[in-house]
């Protein structure tokens, strides 16, 4: 079976989380091929102040121009987007991007410290969705600056209800706090990925409520991801397995994921990569 990690953090910086975590190039590519794993989705943080957005841009490009396995994510700085001319710089910086050959932007509303309503990323939902590429939404409170409101689902429901024409990921599974609302957010232009979070909802819920929500979501509906070097992937990968039926994890590893990105030509450069056993 193919695992393909929909959320892996790699940064020019070379360190996260505090300065903890080594998210090197070398180090996450070998911790990946350790595991098998095939195709990942490498993400940015949107923390200007820890990673210089541009500097992260630029080196997701080359990332991804390296390693077809790899699909990139965008960087966004909204920071500056109430200037004059902010929003249209803003937009201009995502369309460079995507020319360049990344294909899907990371809304982090935690380290952005905003509510996904905030109206200066109303033009990223609209854009994301013209290029059609995916928006990732981060939904686990805990990181700083924000605050236990930015993840909330009562805004990422009107965002995804009015861009309905754009894609949305929901990550981590809304956290302790918000897993009860996420059937709100069944929509058919929405899918979950389970990064960072399994450990502390299978202590917090117990498997077998956490196994009713996974089922709830429709297997259909959800990518693994595992937020490696951040978190352990190992232990994610045997919750998954633990708590995922064996005829899902075909989907759920790998399947999903393939269909989902498809529709944005991702990984049209390693389509045979099972059949192959091409690693990253
Ligand atoms: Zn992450």
């Amino acid at each position: 079976m193919e695992i393909i990690d929909a959320h892996v953090h790699s940064l020019p910086r070379g360190t996260m989380d505090g300065g903890e975590t080594d998210v090197r190039l070398e180090t996450v590519l070998s911790g990946l091929r350790a595991r098998n794993i095939t195709r990942a989705i490498f993400v940015p943080i949107n923390d200007a102040w820890w990673q210089p957005v541009d500097e992260m841009n630029d080196y997701m490009v080359e990332v991804v121009r390296k390693h077809p396995s790899i699909v990139g994510f965008i960087d966004i700085d909204i920071s500056k987007a109430h200037l004059y001319g902010g929003i249209e710089r803003l937009e201009k910086d995502i369309e460079m991007r995507y020319s360049s050959g990344l294909r899907g932007i990371k809304v982090h509303l935690q380290n952005l410290g905003v509510n996904a309503d905030d109206w200066r990323l109303l033009p990223v939902y609209r854009l994301a969705g013209e290029l059609n590429i995916p928006v990732m939404l981060h939904c686990y409170p805990g990181s700083g600056p924000g605050l236990l409101e930015n993840s909330s689902p009562l805004y990422i429901e009107k965002m995804i209800r009015a861009f309905r024409n754009t894609h949305f990921i929901i990550s981590h599974l809304g956290g302790i706090p918000y897993v009860d609302l996420l059937p709100h957010l069944y929509h058919d232009n929405v899918r979950f990925e389970t990064s960072g979070v399994l450990p502390t909802l299978k202590r917090y819920l117990g498997t077998e409520r956490l196994s009713h929500l996974l089922n709830d979501i429709g297997y259909e509906r959800i990518f693994f991801g595992s937020d490696f070097p951040s978190c352990d992937l190992d232990t994610q990968i045997s919750i998954l397995k633990e708590i995922v039926p064996r005829e899902q994890w075909n989907k759920v590893f790998s399947g999903n994921i393939l269909e989902f990105g498809r529709e944005f030509g991702w990984w049209v450069e390693t389509a045979d990569c099972e059949n192959t056993g091409t690693i990253l």
